[in-house]
């Protein structure tokens, strides 16, 4: 009797093991243990389980990951985009942008807060008095704005340099021979969108793309106006078809992105030194930016700026635009001001 009682408690002993390791494989496998982390000094640090049976497992492989690095700069300007609109309209794509970008809705573009002279200032790194673009028409015989600007800069380092815009009055922020091309499409966002699609310039270094039409519905129905908002929701998958471009090429990973404005407006008007005119957004994405907010005031001409400076540009000395290197997550040595 006494040894049937024996076999009987091995048995539901063995019985117990068993279902346990069927419910709790873990105690059956040993647990692989995670990779190893590289840290900040350059040694490695080895992750244990609670298991900790750390001595049979092959030594760890080191992985680095590469710096990013900027290969191309797209600035993507939204004409008379008041930054209040992107919550507004809403803007789903670039609310979801912002979540991987250094940004600041309080930037503030130059006076005159009008297109040309401010588009100048954006795009040559110059203040209006040394660009000395001060009209605001498609006026040819005028001339281009002064100065070595962005697309001079990265041109003569062979980079590919484009624009594709909604108001030919653009034209005469930099010389024909500063440009692989100039396309100017006189017609909706999506339109214009449409068009940098089909002949995508799959190399380009400096790509500038300009929306129109929220600023043309701004003057008609009034800045943020149920109209004016109709459109930058537009504006905005125009913006989202340009980021998936991107991606289907690959190229969004070596791209900076800045999505900016020339100025703002109220009522069906700007120019004026309101904040409501003076005051742009500036978003900028792509290889090394910190994603948050941004502590200092960024002008206009500093989008030029940190355009040449991402792309390891030598910017010319007497520019009045700095980089905004805290979206990089470096320390801030200089810092441009409002312009005269
Ligand atoms: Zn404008």
């Amino acid at each position: 009797m006494q040894s049937l009682r024996h076999v009987v408690l091995l048995f539901l002993l063995f019985t117990i093991v068993a279902c346990q390791i069927l419910v709790f494989p873990a105690l059956a496998t040993p647990t692989p243990l995670p990779p190893s982390t590289l840290t900040a000094s350059g040694t490695t640090t080895l992750s244990q389980t609670s298991t900790g049976t750390a001595t049979d497992t092959p030594p760890p492989t080191l992985t680095f990951t590469p710096v990013p690095q900027v290969r191309r700069v797209l600035i993507l300007s939204i004409d008379g985009l008041r930054p209040e609109a992107i919550s507004l309209a809403p803007m789903p794509n670039l609310l979801n942008f912002m979540q991987t970008s250094a940004y600041t809705l309080n930037a503030q573009t130059i006076r005159p807060s009008v297109t040309l002279p401010s588009h100048a200032s954006m795009l040559t790194g110059y203040c209006p008095s040394d660009h000395r673009v001060d009209w605001n028409d498609y006026i040819p015989e005028r001339g281009y704005a002064l100065g070595t600007d962005l697309f001079d800069t990265a041109h003569a380092a062979g980079l590919e340099t484009w624009m594709v815009v909604g108001k030919r009055k653009l034209e005469q922020v930099t010389e024909p021979s500063s440009l692989t091309d100039f396309i100017y499409v006189a017609d909706r966002d999506l339109v214009v969108t449409e068009r940098l699609l089909s002949e995508f310039p799959e190399n380009f270094g400096v790509l500038f793309v300009h929306f129109a039409t929220p600023d043309g519905m701004g003057h008609q129905y009034g800045w943020l106006s149920t109209e004016q908002l109709s459109v930058v929701f537009r504006a905005d998958e125009a913006f989202g078809q340009i980021l998936a471009a991107l991606d289907a090429r690959n190229l969004r990973s070596e791209t900076l992105i800045i999505v900016t404005a020339d100025h703002g407006g109220h009522d069906t008007s700007h120019g004026s030194s309101m904040p409501e005119d003076m005051t742009i957004p500036w978003i900028a994405s792509g290889p090394g930016i910190r994603p948050g907010p941004l502590t200092t005031t960024v002008h206009t001409m500093d989008t030029a700026a940190t355009a040449a400076f991402a792309l390891g540009l030598e910017p010319p000395s007497d520019w009045d635009g700095v980089p905004v290197v805290e979206a990089f997550g470096l320390p801030i040595e200089e810092i441009s001001s409002q312009c005269e």
